[in-house]
Order: structure tokens, then sequence, then C-alpha cells
């Protein structure tokens, strides 16, 4: 889960201070939503989103993984044995994030990231919220070779607070795994983290944490493969998600996430909400994306 945060006060020092925000259960449904077109087709085929489509249908059909559950356990050995050098980082509680790492050419790293837990709802099967991100992360990792700087990819586990957490506690019980990951990652260049990217419209504007500076060459990338308008010139509210823990660490980072999403945490959160256009897009221009970081 991502509470929609409104930002009532934000202290721009060096570091990022939260300070305070206020969970609201009113998102932006359908307004436009019937005028957002397909996702582009890209120009580059780099990034297999057939593959990236046939992993998030294979973790939706496990039916719920709240983190600790056994088709959360067993989803992680499924993704370790996936990614490149895959392996587990304890997080308290039980919990694991699964780590696998493509080695660059020079010093540095930067980490791209995706949350594997689903909201712990009965039924909740998280095909955008949690599939998704996952599966285009875990084919990045698949496919990127030799990049300048190393590459982490790091799959958080406890993403989302346990049932019956209330939204106010969220920075508190949720982001458990990535609390861990920007501990020990946190001399990251840059952080990439994917949330909700594989609805059927998509639209993912700049949230409004992300730095600007690398979403600008983000921008730049979507552009260079022909997926421009997946991410329109604007802004959207702030989420607290898993990017939180790694820029309070200083590290530039930003959150791929369209949060008008009108399923989230919600039963419809199912494969008939996504695409694999909208994976594809979003794949190929990460994929463009970092080859310049
Ligand atoms: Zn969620």
């Amino acid at each position: 889960m991502k509470l929609l945060g409104v930002v009532l006060a934000i202290q721009v020092t060096l570091a990022l201070a939260l300070v305070s925000l206020v969970a609201t259960d009113s998102l932006p449904f359908a307004d436009g939503e019937a005028e957002t077109p397909r996702s582009p087709r890209p120009t580059v085929d780099r990034f297999d989103g057939e593959a990236a489509f046939r992993l998030l249908r294979e973790q939706v059909e496990l039916g719920p993984r709240p983190a600790g559950s056994e088709a959360s356990r067993r989803l992680a050995e499924r993704l370790r044995g996936l990614l490149p050098r895959g392996r587990f980082q304890e997080v308290p509680g039980g919990l694991r994030n699964v780590i696998g790492t493509v080695p660059g050419r020079e010093p540095g790293f930067v980490v791209v990231g995706a949350h594997y837990d689903t909201k712990d709802i009965p039924g909740f099967v998280g095909a955008n919220d949690g599939a998704s991100g996952t599966a285009v992360v875990t084919e990045l990792a698949r496919t990127i070779r030799r990049p300048r700087h190393t590459i982490h990819f790091i799959l958080f586990d406890g993403e989302e607070s346990p049932r019956g957490t209330p939204d106010a506690d969220f920075a508190e019980e949720g982001l458990r795994g990535s609390k861990v990951a920007a501990r020990a990652f946190r001399d990251a260049r840059a952080m990439v983290l994917l949330d909700f990217v594989g609805d059927r419209r998509l639209s993912i504007p700049r949230e409004a944490y992300s730095r600007p500076g690398l979403w600008r060459r983000l921008r730049a990338a979507a552009k260079r493969v022909g997926a421009a308008r997946v991410f329109p010139p604007e802004t959207s509210a702030a989420v607290l998600d898993d990017h939180i823990p790694f820029l309070r660490r200083g590290v530039p980072a930003i959150d791929l996430i369209d949060f008008t999403f009108p399923c989230f945490h919600r039963p419809c959160d199912d494969l008939s909400a996504v695409s694999e256009r909208s994976v594809d897009a979003v794949g190929e221009t990460v994929y463009e994306l970092l080859r310049t970081l």
C-alpha cells in the first residue's frame, strides 16, 4: 500500500524531511480516465515485455502474497532464482528482500527496486500493486549487461504495513524491506523505484518527492524510446513509498507510480487491470535510463 499523502509541510534543507502527512481515501479516480489511450508501442525492442508480463501473471496466480505468507516465501525463492547473483537480505520479522546484481564497468552503483509483497486484504492479488514493478525489475536484471555502474536490483519485502495498521502509522509500520536496504545501499548514486507501472491506462507524472533532475533524465529516456506519452510533464501528490528511506539517506531517488489507478487496494487490481503494453513501455524506458546512469 502507499499512502497518498497531502503534504502539509516540507522542510527542505539538505535532507528530506517528512513533516506530516494526511492519508486520504479519496483518490482521483475516473477523471479523464476514459480519454487516456493505451500505452504507446516503443520504437526500440531491448526489453522483453512478453517475458515480464508472464512473470507478472505468474505472481498473480500465486494468489495473495502478503509479507511472511507461504505464497510470499515461495515467490521469494522463485525470484532469487531468476535474478543474476540472486540472494536474500534479512529483514526483521522473518522477512527477506531479494537482491540481484549486474556488475558495472566503473566504480559506484545504482539501485533499482520494487516491492513483491501484496497488501494483506482477503482476495487481493496485486497485479499492478506489487506484481508489475517486480516483473519489470526482474526482467531488467535479466536483460542488462555490463552497465556503466553496477546495478543492484532489489525486490523489497514488507512494503505494505501489516493488516489492521492505521494509515497514519504507515511510515513506521510499512516500508520494512526498503529501510533495511537503504541502510546497506546508502552510497547509491541513484535509486529508481517501480510501483504501479502496469495499469492499462498508464500515465505517470512526477511523484512530488521524486528528484526533478533524475526525473528529467527519465523523461528524456522515455522520449528516446517513443514512450514520452507515459510520463506527462506534470507533478502529482507525494507518496510514501520505498524510495523514501533512500531519500532520507541522501540518495537521489524517483518513484514511478500511477496513483490515478482506480483499483488501488481493491480486489479489481487483478489481471484485467494491467496490460503487457504498459509493462513494456516502462521496461524500455527504464532500460534506456539505466544506460545513462
Ligand atoms: Zn499497496
